[in-house]
């Protein structure tokens, strides 16, 4: 195969479309807000596999790094042991690398930050800004009050500094329980934002962490944690999704209140603290796809409970799923500049994704033939044991792409479905009686049906017109192609043909109770006995084809063995989502 990689960043180079966070970056550069620099980051939490609104944040973030001769990092922000692991932090490096980004320097931790964070929490509790919190999580929900009515101050808000500091460094010792104490910013309990009434900046969890191991009792909140680490790591943009809007004055209000020398001081700037300016947090619309379920915790569970069989189940939206189903990133990364970056929710149809998909494998993907469900054809006027070596090309469109070598022989296979004893109208494929082409080969004639005893038609006896090889017959209509597949050396594989995984074109509506019953049951398919024409198992590098008539497949690399090769559908030929 090509290298549809290069290709697409060909096509693509400089003609990035405007966006609003294009523009502003523009601005920004224009206005020496950040010294000329651009730094983004992404920041996953490995508390689950990456989908493909993550790779929309991925594109976006190390695009308009690369576009401005900037940096972006690789950061997880791994403040909550309990749902994270290991797993998860080399899976998504594993499907960073695979979209074909490399990330600044080595991979970030916001967990190698903590013992920073928690001299910030001392600067913060020694400017009386924070405070150690004695209210239970339920007490301080009931505190917060809501929407309509204003909060309460929790009774420690006015403990002294030497109070604070003492109960905060019994905290990280680990003498309490979980959820006994908790520290606090001390903001403004009657805040119209929920978010700045003294949100919590770190709370007890007894738990061990994928990266720090035994060394920590407390963990830092998220909303807490991200804005330093974007300081200390001299990000200039910080990009995320529309929910966190209303965090961004708490973000701020963090930055601002601690010293910035002492931010630059631990931070990767090496120039001077004038030039040191602070992060700028600005919010897009997340990427939504119909009939897809985007939420990492219904995922999980969906995995967990064996809905699918993995988090790369091939039916997932996840990018290792994608991966295995066949979706090449350089389409993934187009189809993600297509949808635009926005302020506004919308929907973005499954057929853009698709379309992405077979407009890069139509170009890149050699053809062959692979019979699905076999029909055996006996040519009957073909020698026992003669084979021919039919040469086609690999590309119809594409010549640099080469040819192949197709064994013809007495005996071959064609599809079920292209002979029909009795035709529908407009019927073009073989009849009883009449010819059809096989592809890159005869026109040949069914001169006999052979069926079991119970009807089921077994067997076609048919003839080569010896003279059509590459000719239309003189005089004679043939209008049907087929393709074909020699008995004898076609190889035997099994085939996997994967369909939406949900019916509903909102699987994560609130009217949906349970998405277990909106899952498609058919969701998957299998074929077995399928024969593949054998040029497809010439040269290992290539895993993807078209298999003529058929549609886009890949080999299955996880489940395939040397004896029985698994092939993956990627996608038919044409749009079957438009017309449902
Ligand atoms: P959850 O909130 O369920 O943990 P998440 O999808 O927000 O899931 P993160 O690991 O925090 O998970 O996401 C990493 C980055 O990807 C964040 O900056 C987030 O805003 C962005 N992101 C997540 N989902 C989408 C989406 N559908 N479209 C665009 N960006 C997204
Ligand atoms: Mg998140």
């Amino acid at each position: 195969m090509k290298d549809s990689d290069t290709d697409s960043k060909d096509s693509s180079a400089g003609s990035a479309p405007a966006n609003f966070i294009r523009n502003m970056i523009a601005q920004d550069l224009a206005s020496n807000k950040h010294r000329g620099r651009v730094h983004t980051r992404f920041p996953p939490e490995p508390n689950g596999y990456l989908h493909i609104g993550h790779a929309k944040s991925i594109c976006l973030n190390f695009s308009l790094a690369e576009e401005n001769k900037g940096f972006c990092n690789l950061r997880f922000d791994d403040t909550n042991p309990a749902k994270e692991s290991q797993e998860y932090v080399d899976a998504i490096k594993d499907n960073i690398t695979w979209l074909g980004f490399r990330w600044n320097g080595d991979v970030r931790y916001s967990s190698s930050y903590f013992d920073h964070l928690y001299d910030f929490a001392l600067q913060l509790i020694k400017k009386s800004l924070a405070y150690v919190c004695s209210l239970s999580p339920e007490e301080a929900r009931e505190y917060r009050g809501t929407l309509t009515e204003p909060g309460r101050n929790s009774p420690d808000r006015d403990r002294s500094v030497q109070g604070n500091l003492d109960l905060f460094a019994r905290m990280r010792a680990g003498e309490f329980a979980d959820g006994e104490y908790s520290l606090r910013a001390k903001i403004d309990m009657a805040s119209p934002n929920i978010n700045m009434r003294d949100p919590v900046l770190y709370r007890i969890r007894h738990i061990s962490h994928h990266q720090t191991g035994d060394t920590w009792r407390i963990y830092p909140t998220y909303d807490y944690t991200h804005c330093i680490s974007d300081a200390i790591e001299n990000i200039t943009h910080s990009l995320c999704t529309l929910e966190f809007e209303d965090h961004r004055p708490l973000y701020d209000w963090i930055l601002h209140n601690l010293d910035n020398g002492s931010l630059h001081a631990v931070s990767d700037l090496k120039e001077s603290v004038a030039d040191y300016v602070l992060p700028q947090q600005t919010e897009f619309a997340k990427l939504r796809l119909n009939y897809t379920m985007m939420g990492k915790r219904k995922l999980k569970e969906m995995v967990e409970t064996g809905v699918v069989e993995g988090w790369d189940d091939p039916r997932m939206p996840t990018l290792a799923g994608m991966r295995r189903r066949g979706f090449t990133p350089a389409a993934i990364r187009h189809f993600c500049e297509s949808v635009g970056v926005s302020r506004s929710e919308s929907v973005v149809d499954m057929s853009m994704l698709e379309h992405a998909i077979r407009e890069d494998l139509d170009r890149n993907a050699p053809r062959v033939m692979c019979v699905l469900n076999p029909l055996k054809v006996v040519l009957t006027n073909l020698g026992e044991g003669q084979v021919e070596h039919l040469e086609m090309a690999n590309h119809p469109k594409d010549e640099s792409m080469g040819k192949r070598i197709v064994p013809f022989a007495r005996e071959i296979v064609i599809d079920k479905s292209d002979f029909e004893e009795s035709p529908p109208p407009g019927f073009k494929r073989l009849i009883s009686g009449g010819e059809v082409r096989l592809r890159g080969a005869y026109v040949i004639r069914c001169d006999e049906v052979v069926k079991s005893s119970d009807g089921e038609v077994k067997q076609l006896n048919c003839s080569i017109d010896p003279d059509t090889l590459g000719n239309q017959p003189a005089g004679r209509k043939v209008k049907g192609v087929i393709h074909w597949v020699s008995a004898e050396h076609g190889i035997p594989a099994k085939i996997r043909l994967y369909d939406r995984l949900f019916n509903a074109e909102n699987p994560e509506s609130k009217d949906i109770a349970d998405y277990h019953e909106i899952l498609n049951p058919d969701s998957l398919s299998e074929l077995e006995g399928c024969l593949v024409e054998p040029s497809a198992f010439a040269n290992g590098a290539v895993t993807q084809f078209q298999f003529e008539r058929e549609g886009y497949f890949c080999v299955d690399e996880q489940d395939s063995t040397d004896t029985l090769p698994i092939f993956n559908r990627t996608i038919t030929l044409r749009d079957s989502w438009s017309n449902s």
